[in-house]
């Protein structure tokens, strides 16, 4: 038999795959909370290390249940610090996670989807094409690896390394809504694994019918992958563009649930050299949003093999920067981080591809006799 996955299932259902175990409707939820508090608080995916539950309890929950994380495939490390995972959620579905320490904090990069639709002209990611969805398991699942290999555990203590989750990674959240909106739920209950929807931030190319939505039922900060001021700049770069133009991407962050000074958009804008990246630009940024509380994250694009921009100059991002700054906005540029391990981003890529349905049973098939007793 195979054990349910607890991990990814929101309180509600956990309470739900508990009774329909055969724990009963009194002790449900006393027991869905000490099982969170495990799962989540301390991170432990062991029923038989979870002591103060009676030890035919533990024999019983093992037996329905488990606490899975996805496999990891490889993790890499960069001269600066930053951490990559490749992970596996099932044959021939790999995704990466990345951590990113800095003073103070740490932020880890999480994927949304296996591939993307969008196409972004600039991105690895959008040379691959889309395989599936993340569940909301292999999407906490990926906090759970980090905090696993940074030793960051229990959740609640003093100094944890990764205090910040950013929906930045493969994918587009906003085409995976409600997985990313169960996993955020869960990732984000002061129960467990406690970060805060003000850590949380979400990251979209402009799904503009969907970014309501995304501010009243998640409720995490929005960010939002500008890179161009003009349509026709925009349309060729970030395609979905077609679809949504920027006055209509605009009014849709003019009107995001809660946003306020104390709760800015971030605009993500990345430089690429003699495309976006003109003075007359910096302007048309500055006019276009204004009365969005807002910030401007500069991007210097990192390239990828084969990638057909290059990366603003220097001193031309600094230019861009002082007017953006001039205007009022805060406008760091970003950092690039883990470059030498393709790490940074818009560098996420994996190997797998979407397998044709006849290729999957094959798949599926050979893996079942290679578990066969022979
Ligand atoms: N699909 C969502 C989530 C991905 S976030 C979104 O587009 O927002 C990844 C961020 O990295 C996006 O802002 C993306 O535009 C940016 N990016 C992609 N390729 C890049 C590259 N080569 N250099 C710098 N930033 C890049």
């Amino acid at each position: 038999m195979t054990q349910t996955n607890l991990i990814g299932l929101e309180a509600d259902a956990l309470k739900s795959a508990l009774l329909q175990a055969g724990v009963g409707p009194k002790a449900v939820s006393m027991r869905a909370q000490q099982l969170w508090n495990w799962l989540y608080v301390r991170g432990v995916s062991d029923f038989a290390a979870m002591t103060n539950l009676a030890k035919d309890f533990r024999a019983q929950m093992s037996e329905a249940f488990c606490a899975a994380r996805p496999e990891i495939v490889t993790e890499q490390i960069s001269t600066d610090g930053t951490r990559k995972w490749l992970l596996r959620g099932g044959p021939g579905v790999e995704f990466e996670t990345v951590f990113i320490p800095e003073p103070g904090r740490g932020t880890l990069c999480v994927s949304s989807q296996v591939g993307c639709t969008l196409n972004c002209r600039f991105c690895h990611t959008g040379t691959q094409k889309l395989v599936r969805n993340l569940t909301p398991a292999e999407i906490v699942g990926q906090l759970l690896v980090a905090r696993d290999a940074l030793g960051d555990w229990p959740s609640t203590k003093e100094n944890r390394r990764i205090t910040n989750v950013v929906m930045m990674g493969m994918g587009e959240p906003l085409y995976n809504f409600d997985n990313v909106k169960s996993a955020l739920h869960i990732i984000s209950r002061d129960d467990g694994l406690a970060l805060s929807k003000r850590r949380i931030t979400l990251s979209t190319a402009g799904v503009v019918p969907m970014i309501k939505r995304a501010g009243e039922e998640i409720g995490s900060a929005l960010a939002i992958s500008l890179h161009a001021v003009r349509d026709e700049i925009r349309d060729v770069i970030v395609p979905l563009n077609k679809k949504y133009k920027i006055a209509e991407l605009l009014d849709a962050c003019r009107n995001y649930p809660g946003v306020s000074n104390a709760r800015r958009i971030t605009f993500e804008y990345v430089m690429l050299k003699g495309v976006n990246d003109s003075l007359a630009d910096a302007r048309e940024l500055v006019r276009a949003i204004r009365g969005i509380p807002a910030k401007i994250n500069l991007i210097p694009f990192n390239p990828w093999p084969g990638a057909p921009y290059e990366c603003s100059d220097w001193e031309q991002i600094e230019k861009f920067a002082e007017i953006v700054n001039r205007a009022g906005y805060a406008s760091p540029v970003r950092t690039p981080r883990g470059r030498d391990i393709m790490a940074a981003c818009g560098q996420l890529k994996s190997e797998s591809v979407k397998l044709r349905a006849k290729e999957r049973l094959a798949d599926m098939r050979s893996q079942e006799l290679a578990r066969m007793p022979s």
